[in-house]
């Protein structure tokens, strides 16, 4: 009899549970996250924005082409499924499998018109088509990620309704699917946010004052976490990782020496660089675990098959020039530096650093994204900079550089 009972209850649930999974869009657990990002590495091809066109890298063939395949087609206008606009340094990507050849590109763009017209456009690049996701948003989205048809993003917003003055960062997300309205999931966080990752139906967001909150895709409510994370930069597989700021170190570099004004004399140059720790913590527990020392901070922190890629404090010497110093009347010399040159891995298990690679062309900002065969990230060719004729204005502002692990070749990709 009590068994019976049991399995009744038991039947009940069950059923509960079915009907509210039809009715209330139940969401996969092992749906996939896709990342947003500058570019997007899919099926042996880099993604970027180049000059406000969209282009791709074939690794396989080393050529650059566009993703509009129209021979006819010059992609200066919205008409082209390659043209963005100048949507310049706040370009935000996302690319989606399509299960061809080529992938689905959500992207943040401006349309060319007179006005501030902004938007969110799906390009289906093996089908050539593109849809606009919203049309007149009134502030650029970035850190768009896709999950469970569903696109989160970020955005500026008024912090109390559409009359407010006051803007902060607010999170988003909006149906891929249909023609929804965006729906605003970050009003019961008191500060701007940003959009760290998306993990187990969870959607990160780390606010101004650091703290870290997330984004319930199940029960759609938003629970915080009240340890406060220094310079957050992703939630991992369970782990938080943030960096600590220890203020500034002083690196010698031996062979260059500089005019000492004070002291009078030429004395072996010191350069001043960051100086960040990393740490990663167990969410919801408060064991700190240091990872790693006497870094720069990247703008993300990518985690691949178990290692952390990192940015080591350091920099580059390229030669010495001379300036003419006014408050001394003199010839000074001066070094050309820069910070960082080189990318490490850290073993997650381990804490075993391995570099990648140190090169002194390079003033890397950020790591994007890692394979076993590549590394994608951002920074300027400061020798190619400092060499050019036009030392201000050359090649500045590269999008992305793919690094190919096994040859150690780069190929730079796309400007603003
Ligand atoms: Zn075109």
């Amino acid at each position: 009899m009590k068994k019976a009972v049991i399995y009744i209850l038991l039947l009940s649930i069950i059923l509960t549970m079915l009907i509210s999974c039809s009715e209330d869009n139940y969401i996969l657990p092992d749906s996939t996250v896709y990342k947003g990002g500058e570019c997007c590495l899919y099926n042996d091809c880099v993604y970027y924005l180049n000059e406000g066109h969209i282009e791709y890298y074939s690794i396989a063939t080393g050529l650059q082409k566009s993703i509009c395949f129209d021979p006819l087609c010059n992609h200066t206008d919205d008409s082209c499924i390659a043209f963005c606009g100048d949507t310049g340094a706040f370009f935000s990507f996302v690319c989606e499998d399509s299960g061809g050849s080529y992938p689905i590109i959500y992207v943040s763009e401006k349309r060319d018109t007179q006005e501030l017209n902004l938007a969110i456009e799906r390009i289906d690049v093996e089908n050539q088509k593109s849809s606009f996701i919203i049309e007149n948003i009134p502030n650029i989205a970035s850190q768009l990620y896709i999950y469970n048809s569903y696109l989160y993003y970020t955005a500026f917003a008024p912090v109390d309704g559409s009359d407010s003055d006051d803007y902060r960062q607010e999170a988003f997300r909006v149906n891929i699917n249909g023609k929804e309205e965006a729906e605003l999931i970050s009003s019961e966080i008191d500060s701007g946010v940003n959009l760290l990752n998306i993990e187990d139906g969870k959607v990160y967001l780390y606010d101004d004052f650091g703290y870290l909150h997330y984004y319930d895709t199940y029960t759609n409510s938003i629970s915080s976490y009240d340890t406060l994370f220094p310079f957050c930069k992703t939630v991992y597989d369970g782990y938080v990782y943030y960096y600590i700021d220890n203020g500034m170190q002083s690196i010698t570099e031996e062979n260059v020496e500089v005019y000492d004004i004070l002291k009078k004399e030429y004395v072996p140059f010191q350069m001043s660089v960051q100086n960040y720790s990393l740490y990663r913590m167990e969410l919801g527990e408060t064991d700190e675990i240091l990872i790693a020392n006497s870094l720069k901070i990247g703008t993300s922190l990518p985690i691949y098959n178990g290692c952390a890629y990192i940015l080591p404090a350091s920099y580059s010497y390229l030669g010495q020039y001379t300036y003419y110093d006014t408050l001394y009347n003199m010839e000074m010399p001066a070094t050309c530096y820069f910070t960082s040159n080189q990318i490490e891995s850290v073993n997650l298990s381990n804490l075993a650093i391995t570099n990648i690679f140190t090169n002194g062309n390079w003033e890397i900002s950020s790591i994007y994204d890692v394979t076993d065969d590549y590394i994608l990230f951002g920074g300027n060719n400061i020798k190619a900079q400092y060499d050019a004729a036009d030392y201000n204005n050359a090649n500045s502002n590269i999008v992305a550089v793919l690094y190919l692990i096994k040859t150690g070749e780069f190929v730079e990709l796309g400007h603003f």
